[in-house]
């Protein structure tokens, strides 16, 4: 009783501020009356949490209202709604925040679906180990996705490397870590989804057979063509143990041909994930990711000569089984024979399979203690084609980039081959192409070279580096000013990414926080 008064005088306020703001009465009004098994709010506090994201760039904007469905046919009756009314209004899933630009919010008009937060009723992940697939709700953070997966002895096959992101949420961009090489991005591993289109305004279902248009469209889709609210993820038998190995290298060329050697290989013989990372003359203090050379690994970083230059680290990984631990240090060795790192440089751990998958957790918990988690994060992810790599490598990593990285500079190399062409993910035109993730955090009493301005101008000038030297990057997890940009970002996809907007959201209300179309009309 006293929660819906409460819930009731919130409501009114936001109805007198939306009048100010020029938003039309009914809409809130047709808000209030939507019937949904979850529930809406209008708390300060839940609209403060959706109202900002990892990123902390831009000012926070908190939206008329939060949906928390229970089911898809919640999202779609709000969808509806929203697409029904004289003037629409824009409707965002969010997954858990992850974004870096605003990407998940719905702005100031409109309603923000909570896909994740305290979601109580919808659909528990169901394995179905004897078709190898796992059924889960769009908000599902991977964590728990892995979780009941290897209750069955089965996982995924392809990773981000943290877990606690939603299903949805890296699906809607493409989902990549150090096995897609041989497995493909996450996209690549869907076998049917349930979407909310507003075209239709129903739940469709959609495969390789069934409406596959929308299918592809949605895989990397940023959110434009409806809301994922399941899908069936393909598994596979999950390894128990992780043979995890770091080793460095002074020459970038040798780097790189040892990385794209590596990803060649898709036999019984091969590692199961290749990353690297770059190491600038700070060494490995400001690099969130690097527990891994702890006092266990006796070999000092600096004991390994770069003459003050950049060093590159290769990470790469061997899963086994338990039963198998003998012929892992077989097969480690025979596969590193083959490559041509600093020989005093290997850095090996062993842990379970689990323990790997949600490695960079433990840094998120380590940076929470010292208050360095909810800072600023101006991260630039680019896909560089591999013929321009080492262009970029004197330009960045030797030239503008200075000796202060600020965080984890992620470098390594994928198949196009393993992307699937129909999806909307946008990658270079070229069959070998690396990603490299410029994953720095500001802070406002650091150096200069910490302060968000200094990288966010960091970041302007490489993207203005590579447009001179005609790199053809293309941006993971995009973020454009303008529609030119946008065009030119898809590219050929352009036109087909227009036409099934027109299709699935014509009035473009959804996923509004990519700016990508104007807004409802
Ligand atoms: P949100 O940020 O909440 O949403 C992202 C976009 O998807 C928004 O436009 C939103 O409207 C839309 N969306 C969300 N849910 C749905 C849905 N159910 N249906 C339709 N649209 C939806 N990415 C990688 O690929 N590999 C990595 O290794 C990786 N590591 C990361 C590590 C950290 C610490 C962080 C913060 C991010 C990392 N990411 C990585 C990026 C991540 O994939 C993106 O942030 C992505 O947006 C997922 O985050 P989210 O689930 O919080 O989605």
């Amino acid at each position: 009783m006293t929660s819906s008064f409460l819930l009731l005088t919130f409501a009114i306020c936001k109805l007198i501020i939306a009048v100010g703001l020029n938003v039309g009465p009914s809409e809130l009004l047709r808000i209030g009356a939507i019937d949904v098994d979850g529930h809406f709010t209008v708390h300060p506090s839940d609209l403060a949490s959706v109202s900002s994201d990892f990123g902390m760039l831009k000012s926070p904007e908190e939206p008329l209202a939060v949906l928390h469905p229970s089911s898809a046919e919640d999202v779609a009756r709000l969808v509806r709604t929203a697409y029904g009314s004289a003037t629409a209004f824009p409707v965002s899933a969010r997954g858990h925040g992850h974004s870096i630009n605003g990407q998940a919010a719905a702005g100031r008009n409109g309603v923000v679906v909570e896909m994740n937060h305290g979601v109580t009723g919808t659909p528990k992940p169901l394995v179905r180990p004897d078709e190898m697939y796992v059924d889960v709700w769009g908000g599902e953070l991977w964590v728990d996705v892995l979780k009941k997966t290897l209750e069955h002895g089965l996982a995924p096959k392809s990773w981000t490397d943290y877990l606690y992101l939603t299903v949805g949420g890296t699906l809607s961009n493409a989902g990549i870590s150090g096995q897609a090489f041989h497995h493909g991005p996450q996209i690549s591993n869907v076998l049917e989804l349930d979407v909310v289109t507003v075209g239709k305004g129903e739940v469709m279902r959609c495969s390789e057979e069934e409406n596959t248009r929308l299918f592809h469209g949605v895989l990397g889709g940023l959110g434009q063509f409806g809301i994922i609210t399941r899908a069936r993820i393909s598994l596979e038998p999950a390894p128990q143990r992780v043979r995890w190995i770091r080793v460095l290298y002074s020459s970038f060329k040798v780097f790189t041909e040892d990385q794209e050697y590596l990803i060649s290989m898709h036999g019984q013989l091969k590692f199961d994930y290749v990353e690297g990372f770059v190491i600038v003359d700070e060494g490995l203090v400001n690099n969130w990711r690097s527990s891994f050379f702890s006092p266990r690994n006796p070999v000092k970083i600096s004991s390994v000569s770069s003459n003050g230059s950049v060093l590159y680290c290769l990470e790469i990984t061997k899963n086994y089984h338990d039963s198998d631990s003998e012929i892992v240090d077989q097969e480690v060795e025979i596969l590193m024979k083959k490559l041509n790192f600093i020989p005093t440089s290997v850095f090996t751990t062993d842990l379970q399979y689990v323990d790997f998958l949600d490695r960079v957790h433990k840094a998120e918990l380590k940076l929470r203690s010292k208050n360095l988690w909810e800072v600023p994060h101006p991260w630039l992810n680019l896909f560089v084609p591999k013929s321009r790599i080492s262009d970029f490598d004197k330009g960045v990593f030797k030239g503008i980039l200075g000796n202060k990285t600020s965080g984890p500079i992620l470098i390594y190399p994928m198949n196009k081959d393993k992307w699937d062409e129909r999806s909307s993910a946008v990658t270079p035109d070229e069959e070998v192409f690396y990603l490299v993730a410029l994953l720095r955090s500001a802070l406002t009493d650091g150096e200069e070279t910490q302060k968000l301005e200094y990288l966010k101008d960091q970041n302007r000038r490489i993207l203005e580096f590579c447009e001179q030297a005609k790199i053809n990057v293309k941006q993971y997890l995009p973020h454009h000013a303008t529609q030119e940009e946008w065009v030119a970002h898809f590219g050929d996809k352009w036109d087909r990414f227009r036409s099934l907007k027109a299709e699935f959201d014509p009035r473009h209300i959804l996923a509004t926080g990519q700016r990508i179309f104007q807004n409802p009309s």
